[in-house]
């Protein structure tokens, strides 16, 4: 009786355990039907956001950007990315054709974690000093002195409530920044005050969303791009509007026809969206609770700890783990680089999702029936936020009537005839995670229909966010003195 009783205590372990899987798999269930109620609601709520200043999660952000750009920009200008974790400057050289677009001078540097918690003054003294620091390093070309105005392009990714093409406020942060002071705060202004402090003129002549930069860049080399999405740390995407859809800003329509509008889809909520206890429990466990709910299923900043909260349950729920490991309690332990590696292992006794479980979370000698448990569910979670990705492409399309629906019935469309659309996109979750592009294009296909799903042409662009943030000045500062040439 005592071996009996061992072996129904093992058995209820195991059942324990294929329960989280497959709550989690019923959770993040995300059918074709679905996803074309999601792509609908986000067509609804880019609407909406259009035509009211808060009516709707989508921000839609007017960004003053009205121009592309053809090919015949020239001048020397500098981009300033405040990625996620890092910032890079750049020096751009546009010659006047697209073949002499040239990238200089970069250098790159980690954003010291303090920073991105701290006060806006020692975030941008801190980038001030290293626009500095790059500039004096270039005092040996000639014509490059500290005395002229240098024009600078200023990629930031978050949203901002633009009052030009080169200033505005920020809204709210993401991605876990939290400096207090700064939400409401002009941000070129910011810059400004930090670099004139150090004794360098620079002059922010535009402040863009990586989205944006992305969608310059694509529109740059391929006139069919017309969208622009970012699947990194953070998501996001920008697309190219019509003015006249602008609502709520009637007065747009009397200096341009088109626009790009930063949706700002992260922000995007939908009864519709597929979400588990562990989603809302990271949720409410995050600086930005209720905010950014779609980004939480997608974006590279929060697969892993998604994946994490579920190892956690499962490590509680069943003792096949021994001991419950602390480090499965310490929040973004697991990074999405990690969860693509144990997703991607394709050797026979799952070595890396072994060696990940022991290094990272110190949960050593996992079985490989257990590994497996682990693989499956990284596949689930990457699967549903590449799903809902491709959903909101979707409802791009749909916005912009792309999506083959316009009109005609699908049945007697012509599918030879559409147009080509691009979107343009960034981000290491789709440039560095096979399995996640691969589900991406698979759900756009099944939500759109191969038959228009092949005029949907998804480019990756790298570099919008110094190149495309340089284009996005060179085309619209006609109006500014050129000053370095
Ligand atoms: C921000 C966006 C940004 C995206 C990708 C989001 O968290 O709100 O502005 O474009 O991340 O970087
Ligand atoms: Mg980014």
């Amino acid at each position: 009786t005592v071996l009996v009783g061992r072996r129904i205590r093992r058995r209820m372990k195991w059942w324990r355990l294929i329960r989280v899987v497959k709550d989690l798999e019923h959770g993040c269930e995300s059918t074709v039907w679905t996803l074309r109620q999601v792509a609908s609601a986000m067509t609804v709520e880019m609407r909406a956001g259009l035509a009211t200043h808060s009516g709707s999660k989508l921000e839609m952000l007017v960004t003053f950007v009205d121009k592309l750009p053809n090919g015949s920009e020239k001048g020397t200008y500098y981009a300033l990315d405040l990625l996620d974790t890092n910032f890079r400057v750049s020096r751009v050289q546009l010659g006047g054709t697209r073949s002499s677009t040239l990238v200089c001078d970069v250098y790159q540097q980690p954003i010291p974690q303090n920073l991105v918690t701290g006060t806006s003054e020692d975030l941008f003294d801190f980038i001030a000093s290293s626009l500095k620091e790059f500039v004096e390093r270039e005092r040996d070309v000639p014509e490059h002195s500290l005395d002229i105005t240098r024009k600078l392009g200023f990629t930031f990714s978050f949203p901002v409530k633009q009052t030009s093409v080169s200033s505005g406020t920020l809204l709210k942060w993401t991605k876990g920044f939290v400096i207090k002071d700064m939400v409401g705060r002009e941000i070129a202004e910011c810059l400004e005050k930090a670099t004139t402090k150090k004794g360098l003129k620079m002059r922010v002549a535009a402040l863009v969303n990586d989205s944006v930069g992305t969608l310059t860049l694509g529109h740059y080399h391929d006139i069919d791009v017309v969208a622009a999405v970012i699947l990194g740390r953070g998501t996001n995407a920008c697309y190219l509007e019509r003015t006249d859809a602008i609502i709520k800003f009637p007065e747009l329509l009397a200096s341009s026809s088109d626009m790009v509008i930063n949706i700002e889809w992260g922000n995007f909520y939908s009864i519709y969206l597929p979400r588990t206890v562990h989603d809302k429990e990271l949720d409410a466990d995050s600086p930005n609770p209720n905010n950014q709910v779609f980004e939480k299923l997608i974006s590279g900043m929060y697969l892993g700890d998604i994946v994490r909260r579920v190892i956690l349950r499962m490590s509680r729920e069943s003792d096949t783990f021994e001991a419950i490991s602390s480090k499965l309690s310490v929040p973004f332990i697991l990074r999405t680089e990690m969860i693509a590696a144990m997703h991607e292992d394709d050797s026979d006794d799952l070595t890396e999702v072994g060696s990940i479980l022991r290094d990272v979370l110190e949960i050593p000698d996992v079985p490989l029936k257990v590994r497996r448990f682990i693989v499956k569910v990284c596949d689930v979670v990457t699967r549903r936020a590449a799903r809902l990705a491709a959903a909101g492409i979707a409802g791009i399309l749909k916005k912009i009537g792309r999506d083959g629906t316009d009109g005609i019935t699908d049945r007697c469309r012509d599918y030879h005839e559409m147009r080509k659309t691009v979107v343009a996109i960034d981000g290491s979750l789709y440039t560095d995670y096979t399995m996640f592009r691969e589900y991406m294009h698979e759900a756009l296909t099944e939500i759109l229909g191969e038959g228009v799903a092949q005029h949907v042409i998804l480019k990756v662009i790298k570099d919008g966010s110094a190149i495309g943030a340089a284009l996005v000045v060179a085309s619209h500062s006609s109006y500014l003195v050129d000053s370095v040439q």
